[in-house]
């Protein structure tokens, strides 16, 4: 018996996960959902969508946001075009979480997620602010959908985000933890940051990468799970050591290669299958 169900990452019409099928065909027992298009959201989308999890018996834990504009093309991209944190587009983008966390309910998923981004590191700073009070709207918003929101670890050391949250001061605010990020984005190493943010995580992706030559300056290079920098049986044992409860959703991005995400999304699904059973028993 598994400790963790195992999930993957999906998209429907947006986002680089792998489509719905993928789960269902590799056995898996639960998806994230990168939110759909607007024109997806329908009842009748809804619908069909219920109908397919219904069949599948998967479970959908988590719906992720993300926006018109955004670009990952490298890090000073990310900081200036990613989630609430640009001050442009904020407005519009609370707004389209809030149809987001709307989208969640008809689905019946508890849990909205999305890339925060770039947080202002001054907490006097009047930037700061604005970027809490967003968060607290937002958290707020879902609170009365009965969601919780889990910012993605990887633009924040994990102090910083332990004191964001706690600035939040929402009882609905935590963290979807992604190891792979932390080295992307050179914040930190993913154990260490793991074990700081400790019962803040409530979900996690299963990603792997390999250090940048300068780490949060240029990106480090997502690889195939086992393949990089993380150490996939570190990463379950100090889940195991936090206390962990939720899904391991493995995320691969390469929807260019079709073929090769299915194919290393399968090797990820054996090796965490693996590395599970070889775990000592909970104490
Ligand atoms: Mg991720």
């Amino acid at each position: 018996m598994s400790r963790w169900p195992i999930g993957v990452f999906t998209s429907i019409d947006a986002g680089l996960g792998v489509p719905l099928h993928v789960a269902k065909e590799l056995g898996l027992d639960t998806i994230q959902i990168h939110a759909p298009k607007p024109e997806s959201r329908s009842a009748e989308h809804v619908a069909r969508l219920l109908q397919q999890l219904q069949e599948t018996g998967v479970e959908v834990t988590a719906v992720f946001g993300g926006f018109e504009g955004e670009s990952y093309a490298d890090i000073p991209t990310t900081a200036a075009t990613v989630g609430l944190v640009p001050p442009g587009p904020r407005a519009a983008r609370l707004e389209e979480m809030k149809r987001i966390s709307d989208y969640a309910r008809d689905i019946g998923c508890s849990v909205v997620a999305l890339h925060l981004g770039y947080v202002p590191h001054d907490t006097s700073s009047l930037e700061y602010r604005a970027v809490v009070e967003v968060t607290q709207d937002l958290c707020g918003y879902v609170a009365a959908h009965g969601q919780n929101l889990h910012l993605e670890t990887g633009q924040e050391t994990a102090d910083n985000l332990v004191q964001f949250i706690a600035d939040v001061g929402t009882n609905n605010l935590f963290v979807n933890f992604d190891p792979a990020n932390m080295i992307l984005y050179g914040q930190g190493d993913p154990i260490e940051a793991l074990v700081k943010l400790g019962s803040l995580v409530r979900s996690v992706h299963c990603k792997d990468a390999k250090w940048s030559d300068q780490p949060g300056v240029t990106w480090g290079q997502e690889v195939p799970l086992g393949a990089g920098d993380v150490g996939m049986e570190r990463y379950l044992q100090t889940l195991q050591q936090i206390g962990y409860q939720g899904s391991l959703t493995i995320e691969r991005e390469i929807p260019q290669e079709p073929e090769r995400q299915k194919a290393e999304i399968g090797h990820a699904v054996t090796l965490l299958k693996r590395l599970q059973d070889s775990l000592a028993p909970s104490t």
